[in-house]
């Protein structure tokens, strides 16, 4: 089991653009298997994108554990194919910035394209919270943070409210 360390902001390097995963292989395994290890390590975490831990590919790993039971997802390569248009406003949080919510709009549903980790393709339309999480991490992918649909103001408080937290760890 390896825990990876979650960059956080302001770190320049969860702005950086993702790229594809071409391998299927071990080596991917050993990252999703880490990235579920940090994921569960964070305790309060429902979702992570590589490039949280520092790997620029297209890899997200997700766990609602809704009604208290885990249900690991594992999103290679994810593509959008369509966005509803009614949206909806849910409070979101990320842990590249602990200690930080704020309420973001999204397209409410979603059909999106992956490849599992053995590179079969799945198309799933996806709603609820599970809509909301894949888009903040395909976001991740594409050097997007939620706080950058804020305000300039509320940005620089989320900013203010990390350096504190960090301090007084
Ligand atoms: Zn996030």
């Amino acid at each position: 089991m390896s825990i990876l360390e979650i960059l956080i902001i302001p770190d320049k390097r969860l702005k950086y653009k993702s790229s594809i995963v071409e391998d299927f292989n071990s080596e991917l395994e050993k990252t999703v298997k880490d990235m579920f290890d940090t994921l569960y390590a964070s305790g309060n975490g429902i979702g992570l994108a590589a490039p949280q831990v520092g790997i620029t590919k297209r890899i997200i790993v997700i766990d609602l554990k809704e009604e208290g039971k885990s249900n690991p997802i594992t999103i290679i390569n994810p593509k959008v194919i369509n966005s509803s248009v009614e949206n909806i406003s849910n409070e979101e949080g990320c842990l590249s910035i602990p200690g930080y919510y704020a309420n973001v709009e999204r397209p409410k549903e979603i059909d999106v394209e992956w490849s599992d980790l053995k590179g079969n393709k799945i198309k799933k339309n996806c709603s609820g919270l599970l809509s909301i999480c894949i888009q903040h991490e395909i976001d991740h992918l594409e050097g997007i943070l939620f706080i950058d649909y804020l305000s300039k103001l509320k940005k620089k408080r989320a900013l203010e409210k990390v350096k504190k937290n960090l301090k007084k760890e």
